[in-house]
């Protein structure tokens, strides 16, 4: 049997934790099976579905990689099919109008609940005759699908194991609403079937709709597909994971400076395992998942373990691949990385030093921008007047290298050392502050080799004067 997946979103907000860990698992499922995933937007709530929404989600899928097969489908082109479908059910028996107002049914819900009894459909509609049909002809009715009675559902849930729920259990379910537009289970069940899906993985909100969903299929005579109801993801406080817990949209992690490899291998932990393995490439992902090991108990969402994975991802994935997610934060940061050092070269210097990438555009503008002002502190103790002397001997040193090199700028700043006979501090901390306009950077040395020489000698001339001028204000 070849493997179909699909992802099932629903467009009325971004792609957030949750949806992207269910759409990494379903895209697991058919990749590790060589199979297909299919993305179906379920966009039939037209007040709360919105184009927006609809791009942001397939802007999510795309930074986290998770490439789908197949144009998307949408509900809302499908009407005609689902109305079909209904009518086949009518002329099958296996559907049937029901007349009873909305105030029938709440106060039948009412005394249910009353009795301490599970609200259901009495089943007053399901067996009108011929003639009392005829008679309510020209009163709204609903469509309502005609349940088994007698036996149950049973299935096996690749995360929950056998489920079986009998069918006196559940009432006979809308599935038409006064006027004909289809309901969301019928939706889903028409979609299933007819892009084929093999797996459904979805979150474990959806259990309750799955043993109503088979006995649709089963009227339509579809094959099912196999389930797997994924549990949900706690905040770090253990409650259900909300945007208190800070980001919860995956575009979110993005603009705050994560990796997608780091993104993806931490919702790929966050509710399986293999093994005790932290660290999985997508390759991996691929090889090693198996619905089976996904966990029943709900998952709790850590802050800390997302960030040593991006950082573990900052330093190991190829720079250049680093870098051009680091270039997507220049370009938000407003700075151009055109004239400068080469992306990847600011990685390899910068990425021991930072937890994300937009700590990293932010730490590194010296490369690509004017300084326009010294941080205070570093100012304050490193642009002092005893400052001067050694800024000009080290500026005259290298203003006269004939090669702009590492080597060549060590060698410079060991000889101002020797010359003024001071430690290094006293010439690197200065010559920091002058060059990057704080006390934090990377090695002196390798940081100046990717600034241009000439801008290096005038950024010194420009402490020199900050220096001169705070002497005159004093
Ligand atoms: N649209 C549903 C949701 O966003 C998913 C339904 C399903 O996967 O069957 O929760």
């Amino acid at each position: 049997m070849s493997v179909v997946s699909r992802f099932a979103p629903s467009p009325t907000g971004y792609l957030h934790v949750g949806g992207a860990r269910t759409a990494l698992y379903a895209w697991l499922v058919a990749r590790a099976a060589g199979g297909k995933f299919l993305l179906r937007i379920e966009d039939t709530d037209r007040e709360r579905s919105t184009q927006e929404a609809i791009d942001a989600i397939f802007a999510g899928m795309k930074w986290l990689g998770l490439d789908w097969d197949e144009e998307p489908i949408y509900q809302t082109q499908r009407f005609a099919r689902y109305g079909e479908l209904i009518e086949q059910l009518m002329g099958e028996d296996k559907a049937y109008k029901c007349y009873c107002s909305q105030e029938r049914l709440e106060t039948m819900r009412e005394e249910q609940m009353a009795a301490g009894l599970k609200a259901r459909y009495d089943g007053k509609c399901r067996n009108l005759t011929a003639a009392e049909h005829a008679e309510k002809a020209d009163q709204p009715f609903v469509i309502r699908f005609r349940n088994p009675q007698e036996g149950s559902v049973v299935f096996d849930d690749h995360v929950r194991g056998r489920i079986e729920i009998a069918n006196t259990e559940l009432d006979d379910l809308i599935i038409a609403r006064t006027g004909g537009t289809p309901t969301y289970n019928f939706c889903v069940v028409v979609d299933d079937w007819d892009m084929g899906i093999t797996h459904v993985v979805r979150g474990e909100d959806h259990i309750n709709n799955t043993p109503r969903q088979i006995n649709i299929l089963r009227a339509l005579g579809a094959p099912l597909p196999e389930y797997a109801h994924v549990a949900m993801i706690l905040g770090d406080d253990g409650k259900k994971l909300s945007k208190r817990h800070g980001a919860v949209s995956v575009t979110e992690y993005r603009d705050n400076g994560y990796l997608p490899e780091a993104v993806l291998n931490y919702l790929v932990r966050l509710g399986w395992s293999h093994g005790d393995q932290e660290v999985f490439s997508r390759e991996e992902m691929i090889q090693y998942f198996k619905l089976s090991d996904i966990n029943k108990a709900a998952s709790a969402f850590n802050t800390e373990k997302l960030n040593w994975l991006n950082q573990h991802y900052m330093k190991t994935l190829p720079a250049e691949q680093v870098a051009a997610e680091l270039l997507w934060h220049f370009d938000n940061l407003g700075v151009s990385t055109e004239d400068g050092p080469a992306l990847v070269d600011v990685v390899k210097l910068q990425a021991e030093r930072v937890k994300t990438l937009k700590e990293m555009a932010e730490i590194s503008s010296y490369f690509y921008a004017p300084v326009t002002g010294f941080e205070a502190n570093a100012a304050q103790k490193h642009l002092r007047p005893v400052a001067k002397n050694v800024l000009v001997d080290i500026q005259q040193r290298l203003k006269a290298l004939t090669e702009w090199t590492t080597e060549n700028i060590q060698a410079s700043i060991q000889a101002t050392c020797a010359a003024l006979e001071v430690g290094m501090g006293k010439v690197g901390m200065p010559l920091r502050v002058a060059v990057t306009g704080g006390g934090n950077s990377p090695a002196l040395d390798a940081t100046l080799a990717l600034i241009p020489q000439a801008t290096v000698v005038a950024r010194i001339s420009l402490a020199l004067e900050f220096i001169n001028s705070r002497e005159e204000q004093s």
